[in-house]
């Protein structure tokens, strides 16, 4: 069992989200010429682009550096709306954590995903229920919340977290939306997984085969 992480291991668990994001681009835009504009799948491999060329060689040892990094690259990955939302999200992480931070347990790394949630939060008002990305980050992040509280170890908190996530993106697919450019279509996205919730349930079982040590080979999404 894992309980404590380095940033090597959030590397690979990073290396796992890309490959699941790589696998499923083309169903990501496809999602979004339903409910948006289309170019989601190509915001996401963006995305994934940046954040693999941090975490690829080099890596910082420290936590903070790493997920700043990572939060202000996403955030210039794209003008769209998810990657400011996912920017926001690894910049969030950082703030609980102390510059010399090497080693993260699990419940530490729950309360930097607690953060990041809260960062995502002060950007957008959605809530679950609203067919955005929040459907899928909110219950992840409580059931990885959950698990640590429980002492279960990363991979067991990972695993639930998502599960909960691709729980929360399958939800989506019967609500009508009310934020972002699918406001504008509204009864149309029906039927439409939401394609922002989609994404963050591919890197959340990315996160998961990644640590495993098992990119590519999801049991889940
Ligand atoms: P854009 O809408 O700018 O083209 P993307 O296509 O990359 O951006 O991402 C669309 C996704 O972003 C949506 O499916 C939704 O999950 C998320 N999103 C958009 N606007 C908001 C918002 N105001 N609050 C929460 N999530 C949002
Ligand atoms: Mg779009």
């Amino acid at each position: 069992m894992t309980d404590r992480i380095t940033t090597k291991e959030l590397s690979r668990m990073i290396a796992g989200a890309a490959t699941r994001i790589r696998t499923e681009h083309a169903l990501l835009s496809e999602l979004d010429s339903h409910c948006g504009d289309g170019d989601h799948g190509a915001a996401m491999l963006r995305t994934v682009e940046k954040l693999e060329k941090i975490f690829a060689d080099n890596i910082p040892l420290e936590f903070k550096s790493c997920l700043e990094q990572a939060g202000w690259n996403v955030m210039e990955a794209d003008g769209g709306a998810s990657t400011a939302l996912l920017g926001s999200f690894f910049l969030g992480m950082a703030e609980p954590l102390t510059d010399d931070t090497r080693i993260l347990n699990c419940g530490e790394l729950a309360a930097s995903f607690e953060a990041g949630l809260r960062a995502v939060q002060q950007q957008t008002k959605a809530k679950a229920g609203d067919k955005t990305m929040m459907d899928a980050l909110v219950p992840a992040i409580a059931a990885f919340a959950r698990e640590a509280q429980a002492g279960r170890g990363m991979e067991e908190a990972l695993a639930k977290a998502a599960e909960a996530a691709k729980a929360g993106a399958e939800s989506t697919r019967e609500m009508t939306a009310s934020f972002g450019r699918a406001r504008f279509l509204r009864e149309k996205t029906r039927g439409y997984q939401d394609p922002g919730a989609t994404s963050v349930a591919l890197i959340f079982d990315g996160f998961h085969c990644g640590l495993l040590g098992k990119e590519g080979e999801s049991e889940h999404a």
